[in-house]
C-alpha cells in the first residue's frame, strides 16, 4: 500500500479539476481580502502544468513533482505561485529515487514540503494564509499513521484537518500576503490559499485513498 507514479498523477488532474471547478469561488474569497486573482492565478497555473504532465509519461514521480513546480513558478505571477511552486519542489525532492512512496514517505514529504512553504514565505500558524491549512493537515496525516490507522483514513483526517484550518481562517487578522495590508478589516473572511490548500489535500485523498 502506497502512493505510485499513477496516483501521483492523479493527484495533479484532481488537483486541477477543481481548481477549475471553484475558479470563481476562489477568485470571489480572494476580491475580499486581496486583488481577486487568487483562482484565476490557480487556474492558469494548473491549465499549464496538464500538458507538461501527460507529456511525461513514464517518469517518476520526484520529476513529476518537479515539473508541476516549474511550471507553476512560471506561470503564476501572484504570491501563491512562488509558494505552491516551493510545495512541489520541495515534494519532488523527498521523492527522489523512489518509484512508490510509502505512507511514511508521503507524511514525510508533505511536512517537509509545509517546513519549505513555511521557510519561503515567513508564515507561521494564524497569519492567515495556506499554512493554516496545509499545516494541520500534514500534521494530522502524521499523527493518525503514527497511531496505526490506515493510509485512506489516515489522508481523510488530513483533508479534513485542512478544511477545519481553513474555515478557522475567518476570523483572523492577516500577517502575511496582500490581505495584511487590510490590518483588521482582512478578519471575517476566508483566507483564499487556505482554501485552494484545502482542495488540494481532498485532491491528495481522492488520488492516494484508493488502490494498492
Ligand atoms: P497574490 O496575493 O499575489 O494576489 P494569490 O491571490 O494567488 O496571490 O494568492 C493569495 C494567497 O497566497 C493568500 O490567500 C495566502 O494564502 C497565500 N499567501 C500569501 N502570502 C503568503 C506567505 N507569505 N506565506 C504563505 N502563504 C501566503
Ligand atoms: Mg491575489
Amino acid at each position: 500500500m502506497g502512493v505510485t507514479y499513477e496516483q501521483a498523477t492523479a493527484l495533479i488532474s484532481n488537483f486541477a479539476a477543481a481548481v477549475a471547478t471553484n475558479k470563481e469561488y476562489l477568485t470571489e474569497l480572494d476580491s475580499a481580502i486581496g486583488d481577486g486573482d487568487h483562482g484565476i492565478n490557480m487556474d492558469r497555473g494548473m491549465r499549464a502544468v496538464m500538458p507538461k504532465v501527460e507529456a511525461l509519461s513514464g517518469a517518476d514521480i520526484s520529476t513529476l513533482f518537479r515539473t508541476v513546480a516549474m511550471t507553476l513558478i512560471s506561470t503564476v505571477g501572484g504570491a501563491s505561485g512562488p509558494l505552491y511552486g516551493t510545495l512541489f519542489l520541495q515534494l519532488g525532492t523527498s521523492s527522489k529515487g523512489k518509484a512508490e512512496l510509502t505512507p511514511g514517505d508521503w507524511s514525510e514529504a508533505l511536512a517537509a514540503a509545509v517546513a519549505a512553504v513555511q521557510s519561503r514565505g515567513k508564515a507561521v500558524p494564524q497569519d492567515k494564509t495556506m499554512v493554516d491549512a496545509l499545516l494541520p493537515a500534514s500534521q494530522a496525516l502524521a499523527a493518525r499513521l503514527a497511531a496505526g490507522d490506515d493510509f485512506a483514513s489516515s489522508l481523510a483526517a488530513a483533508e479534513g484537518a485542512a478544511h477545519q484550518g481553513a474555515l478557522e481562517t475567518i476570523p483572523l487578522v492577516a500577517r502575511r500576503g496582500r490581505a495584511s495590508y487590510l490590518g483588521e478589516r482582512s478578519a471575517g473572511h476566508q483566507d483564499p490559499g487556505a482554501t485552494s490548500s484545502w482542495l488540494l489535500m481532498t485532491a491528495t485523498r481522492e488520488a492516494f485513498a484508493e488502490g494498492k
